[in-house]
């Protein structure tokens, strides 16, 4: 439903987006995961045929962006980080206005304004000034806009983002119900979104494609590296930070440590390992040996941020000058 090719974005001085290729079948909800600044929006606005790419393609709904933008705009709702709502406007004559933009008339606009609305959960505020709305239901509205001319593909950046906690759950299930009927990419930053929201993930960080996987095969492919709690204890004498988390690096099969905190005594660690390996027993005799008591040893979870930070660090870890400071042209 989406094809994306050598997409390039270069603003005077950034290069926003860089090369990057992915496609999202029908039907799917997929999450577009990276921090701020690494291009998500600038990849929605090509998708949604507000500006054209500096390179590359982008094919929506069978469509190409630059070559056909009214027949990908028929087929595309797109939900802007901040929608553009106008505060004098009742919620009902903002739906009709937008509706007519997207081509919709008479009896069917009417149906369609009343779907949406029961849709969106927004039936009550029609007769509401989009200026009185919380912040939850003018999202909601934003979504109902999006979807009112019952597009094939949505698009939606940040869109639970400056929501409490009950509207953020709320907005979810709304975009979940959605899923199906439309293909959707939705834009985030926040890592358990794409947990809980999609079943596709694509990772993008300072405009280069990162990853793109089914968020279980993702954690799957990522867990085969485990993670231990390792809490030291001193036995004759005091412990010094920096020789424990040498000898604990110096294991075989250990690919990172990371010191947690120090009580009582007791230093507490991270201890990775490469994927495969297990290195509990050598681990245990290795403090042990050195004269010091293990206090605890467990395994601990890697959550989809630790993943993240993983499959980033490399990135950032290559020497790249960040895109958002302009130093790749
Ligand atoms: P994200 O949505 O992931 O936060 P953006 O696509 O908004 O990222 O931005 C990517 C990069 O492009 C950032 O470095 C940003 O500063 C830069 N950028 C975005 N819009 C413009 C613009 N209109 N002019 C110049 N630089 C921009």
């Amino acid at each position: 439903m989406i094809q994306v090719e050598g997409l390039t974005k270069r603003y005077a001085r950034t290069v926003a987006v860089d090369n990057i290729s992915f496609s999202v079948e029908k039907g799917k909800i997929v999450g577009f995961l990276g921090p701020n600044g690494a291009g998500k929006t600038t990849t929605m606005r090509v998708l949604t045929c507000f500006m054209p790419p500096t390179e590359g393609t982008a094919r929506v709904a069978g469509f190409d962006v630059m070559q056909q933008p009214l027949e990908v705009k028929k087929r595309v709702g797109y939900l802007p980080e901040n929608p553009p709502l106008y505060p004098e406007m009742e919620v009902v004559e903002y739906l009709e206005f937008v509706g007519r933009l997207k081509g919709l008339q008479g009896s069917e606009l009417k149906r369609r304004m009343g779907e949406v609305s029961e849709r969106c959960a927004i039936t009550d505020v029609q007769g509401k000034l989009l200026s009185k709305l919380s912040r939850g239901y003018r999202q909601r509205v934003g979504l109902a806009q999006a979807i009112i001319h019952n597009p094939d593909v949505l698009i939606l950046d940040e869109p639970t983002a400056g929501l409490d906690p009950k509207q953020i759950n709320e907005t979810r299930k709304l975009i979940k119900g959605l899923a199906g009927d439309h293909t959707i990419i939705l834009s985030t930053h926040i890592l358990p979104e794409v947990e809980q929201t999609c079943e596709d993930v694509i990772i993008i960080n300072r405009g280069r494609l990162v990853a793109t996987d089914s968020v279980e095969n993702l954690t799957h492919r990522l867990r085969g590296a485990e993670v231990l709690a390792v809490e030291v204890a001193p036995r004759d004498g005091p412990l010094e930070e920096a020789e424990v988390q040498g000898r604990l690096a110096g294991i075989e099969g250990v690919s990172r440590v990371e010191f947690r905190e120090g009580h009582n005594g007791r230093l507490r660690f991270e201890v990775e390992t490469a994927p495969g390996r297990s290195v509990r027993g050598d681990l245990a005799r290795a403090v042990v040996e050195a004269g010091w008591d293990l206090h605890e040893l467990h395994a601990a979870a890697m959550s989809l941020e630790e993943i993240f930070l993983q499959l980033t660090a490399a990135e950032n870890e290559a020497g790249e000058t960040p895109a958002g400071e302009g130093g790749a042209a």
